[in-house]
């Protein structure tokens, strides 16, 4: 299926299929100005997915350059910008050439950024292949690298010219990756759609188990809420792009306290994130205790951390809220949240009373 993302002349379409990347040479050939792309990706990716889309293009007719990066967020770099850029100029890249990002959000974000200020911007293509890139970070016109005061701090908002999404890529994918993934398919559900929040009660254990049809149908849904929301708030500057935050200021504060590494993934921290956003709705008598319960019980029923303890926190609110207060999306010396009045009904709080925070959050403990 397709669905569009509308936004006037830089509109794009996001193609979802099983097995669209054995037909990126159909599909990406509209792309191919001058009968060849410009590939880029991480090792993990080359054994497998890399193969097939090399295979499928070289089939159409169509010539690959391959750039192979290091995976990892350390490769968001200065470092690896400057080498990528050195990289895609020696191969002679034009205006006119498409590049082709085979990843997961790291590639997506380095790439993107790449494009958009290479001979001030080149077309680019998103082909994502994490569960997290497919739903999130490859559709919206975010790219960025991290800087050494704190993570996607560096970057522009460019958008590709076309999103190929296979779900089949996600068969090679580590599990856990899979899972932390899935967090940000739930939260679609919790943003504003009670009813797809149901069905990931009902089909969230298939998917995870690698059933193509509920991948499929997850994914089309999800990447089908971010292209509403981005249409219709391209920059977040109405506050309607910033629902997607959810669970998003908790679980900053949570991957601080981990150092931003691996023992607590973006996803898995956004999972505790959303589970606690609704336990303190709850507590504020904002939200049905019935409701944070259902959250917090689908969360830990997929494996994904619902509590501090099982994301593997031990600080007390003070310090976690000094972790928030570091969050670019500071505004004024106020902390915005994003709380629930229900599942399904989000909503963007921008006076929360950090107090308070901190209280729940120590009760939480
Ligand atoms: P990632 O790109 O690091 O991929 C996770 C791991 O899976 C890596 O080791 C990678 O090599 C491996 N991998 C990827 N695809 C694979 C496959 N099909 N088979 C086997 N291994 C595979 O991480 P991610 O979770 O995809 O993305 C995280 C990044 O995305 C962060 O840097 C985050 O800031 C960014 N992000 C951006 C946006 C946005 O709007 N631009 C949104 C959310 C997140
Ligand atoms: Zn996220």
């Amino acid at each position: 299926m397709t669905v569009r993302v509308s936004l006037g002349d830089r509109s794009y379409d996001i193609t979802i299929e099983n097995g669209a990347l054995d037909r990126a040479g159909e599909l990406l050939a509209p792309y191919a100005a001058r009968g060849r792309f410009i590939v880029v990706t991480d090792r993990n990716i080359v054994p497998n997915q890399l193969y097939r889309l090399e295979t499928a293009l070289t089939a159409a007719g169509i010539a690959s350059a391959v750039e192979v990066l290091p995976p990892g967020e350390s490769t968001k770099s200065w470092v690896m910008l400057e080498k990528l850029t050195d990289a895609l100029l020696s191969y002679g890249v034009e205006r006119g050439d498409t590049i082709v990002a085979l990843g997961g959000g790291v590639i997506g974000d380095l790439v993107g950024f790449a494009a958009a200020i290479l001979k001030r911007g080149c077309r680019f293509v998103q082909v994502p292949t994490t569960l997290l890139a497919q739903v999130d970070s490859s559709v919206g016109g975010k790219t960025a690298i991290n800087s050494k005061a704190g993570k996607n701090l560096i970057g522009a908002f460019y958008q590709p010219a076309h999103v190929l999404i296979d779900p089949t890529t996600l068969d090679t994918l580590p599990p856990r990756e899979t899972r932390a993934g899935y967090a940000e398919v739930v939260k679609y559900g919790l943003i504003d759609d009670a009813a797809f929040f149901d069905w990931c009660e009902a089909n969230g254990p298939k998917l995870l188990a690698g059933d193509p049809e509920a991948r499929a149908v997850a994914i089309a849904k999800s990447v089908g809420a971010k292209a509403r929301i981005v249409g219709e708030d391209e920059r977040e500057t109405s506050g309607r792009r910033a629902l997607l935050n959810l669970g998003h200021t908790f679980g900053h504060a949570l991957e601080a306290e981990t150092g931003f590494s691996d023992r607590l993934l973006h996803g898995e921290a956004v999972a505790a994130g959303m589970a606690l956003a609704f336990r303190f709705s709850a507590a504020q008598g904002l939200c049905p205790p019935e409701d944070a319960r259902r959250v917090t019980a689908h969360i830990a029923a997929t494996g994904l951390p619902a509590t501090l303890q099982a994301a593997g926190v031990d600080a007390g609110g003070a310090t976690l809220v000094g972790h928030m207060q570091h969050d670019k999306k500071m505004e004024g010396g106020r902390l915005p949240f994003l709380l629930a009045r229900g599942i399904g009904e989000t909503f963007l709080d921008k006076q929360v009373d950090l107090a308070a925070v901190e209280a729940f959050l120590d009760a939480e403990r």
